[in-house]
């Protein structure tokens, strides 16, 4: 039988959530510890799985990646109908079935030798020991030295108080589409792709969440008065198109990048942590 970890996992952003779900799927004891930032790039994802996000993985590992989103949740078909003449097919999993909380609300830094020092607003932190998993999104070098150069890719999506007949995707300038579609019987999710470097964010954050929620109403008439905006940074580290898993101390391994391909990656990732763990073949 395969050995039980203790496992430690910082971050709840879909790197996290996924990894903790599989994990405890397969019975290992996971902690999940997060400082919960406002602008995590998971709280923005519509939790999509577009075949045109995906080319930097191989077949197999997008199988791979399939199997444990089918194993773990619901795996929705989405056929987007398109201002282009052709229809568009897609999967997505909900957001909010797949993000988990933390069980320890705190800021985690590494101590070594497997180590986490949470900082929960009490006295004393909390010291955890076990395997541990950074998947901190962004934030993932304030925790790890030495990670190649990290860019966080900034946009925003919007969830309206609404219905619509069918999926949609408007395609608004070359390679530049918007998405929208019923997340539920009351709510819409909406983006557009935006994904603009922390320098460009910071001097254009407000006009840009105004041209997304024109959007939303131009293209697909959503009633934006009713919606609300989540904005996010997707991690992206240079050099790793296909993601960032790697094993960085003696216990410690990180999780993350894939900027626009999150959920399908993070799948795949928390797949390999097992396998490193020796947990599945
Ligand atoms: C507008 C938008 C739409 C998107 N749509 C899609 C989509 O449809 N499909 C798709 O696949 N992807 C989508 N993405 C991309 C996807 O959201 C990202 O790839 C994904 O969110 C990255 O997840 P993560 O877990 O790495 O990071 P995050 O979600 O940022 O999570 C990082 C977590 O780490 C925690 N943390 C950081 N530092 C510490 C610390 N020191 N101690 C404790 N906790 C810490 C944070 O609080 C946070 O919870 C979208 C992104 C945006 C912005």
């Amino acid at each position: 039988m395969a050995r039980k970890h203790n496992i430690i996992v910082i971050g709840n952003g879909l790197f996290g959530s996924i990894a903790a779900t599989l994990c405890r799927a397969h019975g290992h004891t996971v902690t999940v510890v997060s400082d919960d930032q406002p602008y995590a790039g998971s709280g923005a994802s519509g939790c999509v799985l577009a075949p045109s996000w995906l080319a930097s993985l191989d077949k197999d590992q997008i199988a791979d990646a399939m199997t444990v989103l089918r194993e773990l949740y619901t795996v929705y078909d989405l056929e987007f109908k398109t201002n282009l003449l052709k229809t568009f097919k897609a999967q997505r999993v909900s957001p909010e079935e797949v993000l988990v909380k933390a069980d320890i609300v705190g800021r985690a830094e590494l101590s070594g030798k497997g180590q986490v020092i949470v900082q929960n607003g009490m006295d004393k932190p909390e010291t955890l020991r076990g395997k541990v998993l950074v998947a901190a999104g962004v934030w993932t070098p304030n925790l790890v030295q030495g990670m190649p150069p990290m860019r966080s890719l900034w946009g925003a999506s919007l969830i309206v108080k609404a219905q619509m007949e069918a999926p949609r995707i408007h395609v608004y300038a070359p390679y530049r589409q918007a998405v929208a579609f019923n997340l539920d019987k009351r709510r819409v999710w909406m983006g557009d792709g935006t994904a603009l470097v922390s320098s460009t964010w910071d001097k254009e954050a407000r006009e840009r969440v105004q041209k997304t929620t024109a959007r939303a109403s131009e293209l697909f008439g959503l009633p934006v008065n009713k919606a609300t905006h989540n904005i996010g940074a997707r991690p992206y580290v240079e050099g790793h198109k296909a993601g960032f898993f790697a094993q960085v101390d003696s216990n410690v391994w990180v999780s993350t990048g894939g900027a626009k391909n999150g959920t399908v990656l993070a799948a795949l990732q928390a797949l390999q942590f097992l396998r490193v763990l020796g947990a599945v073949s």
